[in-house]
């Protein structure tokens, strides 16, 4: 079975990168231009892993991982920002994310974090959380 990761991201080349990165290297990749798009398509399929700007237009991603945990505890949420200080990782713990991964991307630093989010759902699934 195909790993699905869902990629949201405002900035077109980088929601492409990644998507050409991840798909390449054999996941199945859904992507989405906002946060409430990426809301949207959740309502209709599940992702084990959702890889994420944080800084959005409309609605930035911790209020995005917010929204995301009111309804689902179980998937896996991926920070991707450029701007490491920024965020301090236990305070993205804090609000549900599970890591954080600094641009630029490149699948070598990527990849490694994904699978452990895979994992990381398998455990969850068969112990509940
Ligand atoms: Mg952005």
């Amino acid at each position: 079975m195909k790993k699905k990761i869902l990629v949201v991201d405002d900035e077109d080349f980088q929601r492409d990168l990644l998507n050409k990165l991840l798909s390449k290297a054999g996941y199945t990749v859904a992507e989405a231009e906002s946060p409430e798009v990426a809301l949207a398509l959740m309502r209709n399929e599940d992702f084990p892993v959702i890889v994420t700007d944080l800084i959005m237009l409309d609605m930035d991603g911790v209020e995005f991982c917010q929204r995301i945990r009111e309804r689902n505890s179980q998937s896996v949420i991926i920070a991707l920002t450029g701007y490491a200080d920024l965020y301090d990782l236990q305070k993205l713990k804090q609000v549900g994310f599970d890591n954080y991964l600094t641009k630029p991307i490149k699948l070598d630093k990527i990849q490694p974090v994904i699978e452990a989010g895979f994992e990381k759902i398998k455990q969850r699934k068969k112990y509940g959380r």
